[in-house]
């Protein structure tokens, strides 16, 4: 693979996280989550943090001038020389702008990869999905349960829900997908750049495809 910026777009729970992370790997390029950098910033109490909190815990976006600058200084650094993975980001036409604009200055060619999957299946994924607080592993209660109730089958941390896997925030977050996220996908159809997969399939099968297809790109 040449040295691309490679963007994943997806409603929630498409599996952006997970398959952004094994491509990474695969890759051996950084893997960029924005939502991710948000919660550690939540976690640590900044002012970033403090700024972000109330939107991501109800299922709003956060302004697209704090997101902007938080990808311009990440993907400014040396280890994204050889591309990397945004996942999460650009969610609004506004940010894809931008970072159309970013890409230029860098010479990085774009590749988008879309999960589709299926509204009752993102339901019960984001519905059922804990964390183990230490080592990052996911599970869902439903559908990839750990082997003891509630705790992580590697290191036995007590599993934790995101804060905005209610209910209430799910349907938040779901309907800032429709309104503001979804009109990328023919954003990047009309550049060309657009790359469509099967998300409701093993995740192992989707990153194998997806691996297959970027050696080749
Ligand atoms: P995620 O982990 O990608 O599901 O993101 C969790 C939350 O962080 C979202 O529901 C938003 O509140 C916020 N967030 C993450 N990335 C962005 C972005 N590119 N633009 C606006 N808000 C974002």
């Amino acid at each position: 693979m040449k040295s691309h910026a490679l963007v994943f777009l997806g409603a929630p729970g498409a599996g952006k996280g997970t398959q952004a992370h094994k491509v990474a790997e695969a890759f051996g390029i950084p893997h960029i989550s924005t939502g991710e950098i948000l919660r550690q910033a939540v976690a640590s109490g900044s002012a970033l943090g403090q700024a972000a909190k109330e939107k991501m815990e109800a299922g709003e976006l956060v302004p697209d001038e704090v997101m902007c600058r938080i990808v311009a200084d990440r993907i400014g650094q040396a280890d994204c020389a050889k591309g990397f993975i945004l996942d999460g980001f650009p969610r609004t036409v506004a940010q894809a702008r931008f970072l159309d604009g970013l890409l230029d200055q860098g010479g990085q060619p774009l590749q988008v990869l879309n999960l589709q999957v299926k509204p009752e299946l993102l339901m019960k994924r984001l519905r059922g999905r804990r964390t183990c607080p230490v080592c990052g592993t996911t599970y869902n209660l439903e559908l990839n349960p750990p082997a003891r109730n509630s705790v992580c089958d590697r290191d036995g941390a007590r599993l934790i829900a995101r804060a905005d896997d209610n209910e209430e925030a799910i349907r938040h977050r779901l309907a800032a997908y429709e309104r503001d996220t979804s009109p990328l996908i023919d954003y990047y159809k009309r550049r060309g750049v657009l790359h469509s997969v099967d998300g409701n399939r093993d995740p192992e099968a989707i990153a194998q495809e997806l691996v297959r297809f970027l050696r080749d790109a």
